[in-house]
């Protein structure tokens, strides 16, 4: 059934040493590596299809757009979209949520009110500035407690007729914490007409999506988190809600008819993907999808709470180890420090040394490090080929840092 050999065996990068030493590669929350497939759909579209989309009547023209759509249809699949063209391809995670904001401008207007958490990333905060900016709307934050558990109480007070906009992430890149979003999602329909906006960049890639019974108006996520490539993301939006609201870029591909007394914009969903798209990275995104079906979410899920749970245990017997969110639900993430040690990437260095990669810094989420009054973290991060002997590894290289840092 889920055979943790043969999954590596399909990553050629996990072969490699770094530092004379075989990695282990634990940085998966910033970047997943890819599977041959991937990398194989890649090579393949350079060397046999490469042609621009939707434009072109010639063979390889329509061959790439047809498999480009394919992959839309996969991905329409794989979150359970009511229609394949509700699914937009961007460029990550960042770009879809700075569409939205873009689009949803005219929405708002002075004292209107923004709800994030504190545990966004700095993509689901400054979009939101900035639209807060152009608008006078404002933001409003919901607090978290000292588990990282956000505090939704807050929620019901701020909900009000003059939210336009809740934006939240399901699952926190700095700490693992998955979000109650269904609740949230519940109080805010019950209690307001605002817009849904869920960051999906650290759920997509581990958990079921089902954006339908989520009810969210907009879902959206990098692919690159999720075993495709870099430059790749999908933006998720209902029909109705896309269908109304302006377009983003205006360019070739979202036009319906252009001159110069006036333009008329495509429908769905080229209206939102203005000029030559990431086609190849397109294709393989859906070749992902078909990794992820094919060794099943629920399997990556599974195994991935099993490696989180046996790298607390192992790293809580440590002593002087403090892990943040560590009483909170979480997936695929630990994040701590040693006492005694203020620079997060003293640790990160030593690890590295043993061929570990994890990340260390703020993690783009600088909010959350001065909630902690800390400058950063240790984060160690799974993906569905890290091993239990990676995680003893890791913790052998912490007792290493304590020994040289204290
Ligand atoms: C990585 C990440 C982003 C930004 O994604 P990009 O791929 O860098 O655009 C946003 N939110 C969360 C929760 C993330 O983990």
């Amino acid at each position: 059934m889920f055979d943790i050999q043969e999954i590596r065996s399909q990553f050629s990068i996990l072969d490699r040493e770094v530092n004379g030493k075989p990695l282990v590669y634990l940085d998966n929350a910033a970047t997943s590596q890819k599977p041959n497939s991937v990398l194989e759909v890649c090579h393949a579209y350079y060397t046999e299809l490469n042609a621009n989309v939707h434009r072109g009547i010639h063979t390889l023209s329509q061959l790439a757009t047809e498999e480009m759509e394919l992959s839309r249809r996969k991905i329409q699949k794989f979150i359970n979209a009511e229609h394949d063209f509700e699914v937009i391809f961007t460029k990550g995670t960042t770009e879809g949520l700075n569409l939205i904001a873009y689009i949803l401008t005219q929405k708002l207007q002075k004292d209107d009110e923004i709800i994030i958490s504190y545990l966004e990333h700095h993509s689901n905060i400054v979009p939101w500035q900035m639209l807060c900016e152009r608008t006078g709307a404002k933001l409003r934050v919901i607090p978290i407690d000292e588990n990282g558990i956000l505090q939704l109480d807050y929620l019901d007070q701020f909900l009000s007729e003059k939210t336009k906009i809740v934006s939240v992430n399901q699952v926190s890149n700095a700490l693992g914490i998955v979000n109650p979003i269904e609740e949230i999602i519940a109080k805010t329909r019950k209690n307001s007409d605002a817009y849904i906006v869920i960051d999906g960049a650290q759920s997509a890639p581990h958990f079921n999506i089902d954006v339908q019974k989520l009810d969210c108006d907009f879902f959206v996520f990098s692919g690159h988190k999720m075993y495709a490539p870099m430059g790749t993301g999908i933006l998720y939006g209902k029909r109705e809600i896309l269908e109304a609201l302006p377009p983003f870029h205006g360019g070739g591909e979202m036009i319906a008819t252009c001159s110069f007394e006036g333009t008329t914009y495509a429908g769905l969903p080229f209206k939102y993907e203005a000029g030559t798209p990431n086609v190849g990275g397109n294709i393989a995104l859906g070749a992902a999808v078909d990794f992820m079906e094919k060794v099943g979410r629920e399997n990556i899920q599974n195994h991935e709470n099993a490696l989180l749970e046996y790298a607390q245990r192992h790293l809580l017997e440590l002593e002087g180890i403090k892990i943040y969110g560590e009483k909170a639900k979480r997936t695929g993430v630990v994040s701590f420090n040693l006492e005694g040690v203020g620079i997060s990437s003293d640790v990160g260095m030593i690890l590295d040394k043993m061929g570990i990669a994890v990340r260390t810094g703020h993690h783009c989420t600088q909010p959350i490090m001065n909630f902690f009054n800390i400058a950063g973290t240790v984060r160690a991060s799974f993906a569905v080929y890290n091993t239990f002997e990676e995680i003893d590894i890791l913790v052998e290289g912490v007792k290493k840092a304590q020994r040289m840092l204290s």
